[in-house]
């Protein structure tokens, strides 16, 4: 069993010899990933500020709307709950917690109203983004956050398959959006996070919306999808032909599977970010489908489905032991079709490991 309160105190304490090389004074975090990471509680993103204050030292606390305190389950050594009333400014009480400081970290999705509120009640104050704290934290996840991205991949590669098991032809993208979201929940997810169904000309869309456009026979169909385990995201894609492939979209689908290969195979720690990218797109540029590869390569995942690193030019970050993320080529021809082959990779002590397992083939549906 993990021991909660020992590992947020741990991750405080990270966070705040972060703050002292930053020279930060204060870090207040409100709705986000940050504030779960550090000490387990997610903010509710309401007109009611839920706000935690990290000093330099000193125990925490955690600003809560009065009536959202008998939710909060937090270990008062690791942060002590300070619940306000409706006929409190909690600015106000924030404000003056920040007296002495110079320089406050306030986390990246705080609503700009409080930021704004913050701001005017304290000139002096120079806020800059948490982000630069807690992301080189989170980057590197521990073995409780990789058996959680381990779990929700395999969860997500039950869906796949039964997935390939489906008939797609007659349905709506909306309607296998369902499935696909049902059966997110059903194989172990605590909740469902996204459904992205692309068929014929909508694949070349890559974040398409699934609609009530027909799936039709001859259809390339992208499915993207992904839930939370504990927290913690899934998110793989698998492209479907309905029907034999024409010998276009089968060759192209060939050189995807090369590049998403290559990718995965290029993973190991010290390379920079920007190399598997640089991977990927040399493939699909070689075999002429580079112009059609319109994103980076991938993202981290963890309590966010979109975090650092970002496999993308210009990241020169190194990889290391420990570090989560997707990679996910795709090929994409305006008006006509697409294709995205998405796998979760943690990266290994000498390589990387696939967190999805599922069939990369394209595969052929009824
Ligand atoms: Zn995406
Ligand atoms: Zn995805
Ligand atoms: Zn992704």
């Amino acid at each position: 069993m993990t021991d909660k309160p020992t590992m947020s105190n741990q991750r405080i304490a990270r966070a705040r010899e972060a703050m002292a090389v930053a020279g930060v004074d204060i870090m207040v975090l409100s709705v986000g990933a940050d504030l779960p990471y550090l000490i387990g509680y997610e903010a509710m993103p309401s007109e009611r500020l839920t706000m935690a204050v990290f000093p330099a030292t000193g125990t925490p606390r955690l600003l809560v709307p009065e009536l959202e305190a008998p939710r909060v389950a937090v270990d008062p050594e690791v942060c002590r709950v300070q619940p306000w009333g409706e006929r409190e400014r909690p600015v106000d009480l924030i404000a003056a917690m920040l007296a002495g400081a110079s320089t406050v970290a306030i986390g990246d999705h705080t609503w700009a109203r409080f930021l704004l509120a913050l701001q005017e009640g304290a000139s002096s104050l120079r806020f800059v983004p948490a982000s630069t704290i807690t992301a080189p934290l989170r980057l590197v996840k521990d073995h409780g956050e990789i058996a959680l991205l381990t779990a929700a991949g395999a969860a997500a590669d039950r869906v796949a398959a039964r997935l390939a098991a489906e008939r797609f032809s007659g349905r709506t993208e909306r309607h296998l959006g369902r499935f696909v979201a049902d059966a997110l929940v059903e194989e172990g997810h605590d909740t469902a996070a996204f459904t992205i169904v692309a068929s014929g000309p909508n694949g070349a869309s890559p974040h398409h919306e699934p609609t009530d456009r027909v799936i039709e026979l001859g259809d390339t169909v992208v499915i993207d999808f992904g839930g939370r385990i504990g927290g913690y995201c899934s998110d793989t894609t698998r492209t479907f032909s309905v029907g034999e492939p024409s010998t276009e979209v089968a060759a192209a689908y060939e050189a995807l599977q090369r590049a998403q290969q290559t990718g995965v195979e290029a993973v190991r720690p010290g390379v920079t970010a920007e190399s598997i990218d640089t991977a990927t797109r040399r493939v699909l540029d070689d075999a002429g489908y580079g112009r059609w590869f319109i994103h980076r390569t991938g993202h981290g995942i963890g309590l966010e489905v979109h975090e650092d690193p970002y496999l993308v030019a210009g990241n020169h970050r190194p990889l290391e032991p420990g570090m989560a993320f997707s990679v996910e080529p795709g090929v994409y021809l305006p008006g006509r079709f697409g294709m995205r082959i998405e796998d979760i990779v943690v990266v290994t002590a000498n390589g990387g490991r696939r967190l999805n397992e599922s069939s990369r083939a394209l595969v052929v549906v009824g």
